[in-house]
């Protein structure tokens, strides 16, 4: 159990201005060294160095070296394993401390963070350490007198840009897997939320990752992260973020040297509730917490509820009280259930929905409104706006904040046609009793992950990913190996 006062002592420390990590030593950068803010508070609370495309060359000829020079990459899988089984069980064991550092940058709710922060990072550094020398090669059915070989080949020098929310566990989904199989990587966390990431760095030096094969370049995403899209000898680039950054990163693929270019990106995910949901009382909580936790910040969040018509008042009622029970507040208050927005610009942009939601005919039924201003930080009521229809910006578009946008069915069909209605495909659920019905809508639905009966589990056995401009390619699971591995066959002649 954690306790207030643990919890109170930690985010009273100083944070000490960070560095560049290139080669396995702390180093400045040549960019303009950026500001972080607390979203709890507004304070300042530390500095951090911005890499230049100087400096991401630099960072990129050691992960390079190293990767060729084999101190990594043609380590024995037990020795990989064991490093990575040491990381993990770092992780684990400074669980609260890199928790309260990563919620004092970015704002997510303490009862959140510590599970999905490290957490899941720690169990991700398990998973791929377990999973690492579980990967073998393939002898394929050539003709007679010829062996043919198909092996998993390390890309070489992996590129990793990941988002605000959930830094800590978004770089190990990248890192963990494209380690375990002997890569090297460059990774650039978002610039308001590196904290979590730099200190995982330094972990992973001390437990025995030889310098140079992990890299950390913080800075903004227009130098820092444009200097990762372009670079001609980087061979994967692993993206979080959002789709027009995605775009770019694309584009810039294509203007370099074609590097594989792997998107998770935005969401606009669709909950459908039918009246023979098993338990409705049940899954307007759920529903609430899949729009509402870490204030919405979630790539998978619930931001679409679409309602049958025979239940709508009622159920909209109940995900109502729900959302006004929550306890929004100081994220380090481990009496509060929902957290800050991350920042300012973030805020604004969850807001600047609202005017057009109702000039469009939506109602806003409960929230819609910046709260809390007193203590400096970024909070928003949790916000329901119901009469939404297809063609509404709200429906159409990734507000990424506690903005939960609710539209009316009254057929399955229409409810798939609904679900299936923006350029999105990232997750979605139904909640229904009628299996068949079930696995229809498993079917019907365009998008990555379709719960049934639930919202937003998550493990390291179940790919994450989407379709359509939520993205390509999957982190978590086996699969995600497929981004950091190159087939090579072997034709022998025997
Ligand atoms: P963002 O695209 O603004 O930034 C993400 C990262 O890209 C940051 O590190 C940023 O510095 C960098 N970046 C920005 N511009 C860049 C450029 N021109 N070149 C290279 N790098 C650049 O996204 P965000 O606001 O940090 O994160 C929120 C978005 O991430 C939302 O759309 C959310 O849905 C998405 N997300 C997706 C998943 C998923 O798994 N699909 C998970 C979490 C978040």
């Amino acid at each position: 159990m954690v306790d207030q006062s643990r919890i109170d002592t930690l985010r009273a420390a100083p944070v000490a201005a960070r560095k560049l990590l290139i080669d396995g030593k702390w180093q400045e950068g040549e960019g303009r060294p950026g500001e972080v803010t607390s979203p709890i508070d507004g304070t300042h609370l530390t500095t951090l160095e911005s890499a230049s495309s100087n400096d991401v060359d630099r960072a990129v000829a050691a992960a390079r070296a190293a990767f060729e020079d084999g101190r990594w990459s043609k380590q024995p899988p037990a020795a990989r394993k064991r490093v990575l089984h040491a990381i993990a069980d770092r992780i684990q064991a400074e669980a609260v401390e890199l928790a309260v550092l990563g919620i004092r940058d970015n704002g997510t709710e303490f009862g959140m963070a510590i599970n999905a922060e490290p957490g899941s990072a720690a169990g991700t550094f398990r998973y791929y350490a377990e999973a690492l020398d579980k990967v073998a090669g393939e002898v394929a059915p050539t003709p007679e007198n010829i062996l043919g070989l198909v092996h998993h080949a390390p890309v070489g020098v992996v590129g990793a840009i990941v988002p605000w929310n959930f830094p800590l566990m978004i770089g190990a989904w990248k890192l963990a897997p494209a380690l375990a199989l002997g890569n090297s990587v460059v990774l650039k966390p978002a610039e308001s939320a590196s904290l979590s990431l730099l200190r995982l760095a330094e972990i992973c030096l001390e437990c025995g990752l030889p310098e140079g094969v992990f890299n950390v370049v913080t800075g903004p995403g227009s130098e820092t992260g444009n200097a990762i899209a372009h670079h001609m000898d980087i061979d994967v680039l692993a993206f979080t973020g959002s789709g027009p950054t995605g775009r770019r990163l694309m584009e810039a693929s294509a203007r370099s040297n074609l590097k594989r270019v792997y998107l998770e990106l935005g969401g606009k995910s669709p909950n459908i509730i039918f009246p023979d949901a098993p338990n409705l009382a049940q899954a307007a909580k759920v529903s609430a917490m899949g729009i509402f936790r870490n204030s919405g910040q979630v790539c998978v969040a619930a931001s679409r509820l679409l309602v049958h018509a025979d239940i709508h008042d009622e159920f909209v009622a109940m995900v109502q009280a729900e959302a006004e029970a929550l306890r929004v507040g100081d994220p380090l208050d481990l009496n509060n259930q929902v957290g800050a927005v991350h920042s300012e610009t973030q805020l604004a942009h969850d807001l600047s929905f609202m005017d057009k939601a109702v000039a469009e005919g939506g109602e806003i039924v409960t929230g819609g409104k910046r709260i809390l201003e007193e203590t400096g930080g970024t909070y928003m009521a949790p916000t329901i706006i119901a009469g939404v229809e297809r063609d509404h910006n709200v429906f159409q578009n990734e507000v990424f904040g506690p903005v939960l946008a609710v539209s009316r069915f009254k057929t399955e069909e229409e409810a798939i046609s609904l679900a299936n209605a923006t350029d999105f495909g990232l997750s979605s659920a139904v909640w229904t009793s009628d299996l068949s019905r079930a696995h229809r809508c498993v079917a019907g639905i365009r998008a990555g992950l379709v719960h049934v009966n639930t919202y937003g589990g998550a493990d390291n056995t179940v790919p994450l990913g989407g379709v359509g401009q939520s993205g390509n390619g999957h982190d978590k699971s086996m699969h995600a190996f497929d981004k950091y591995a190159d087939l090579k066959a072997a034709w022998i002649q025997l």
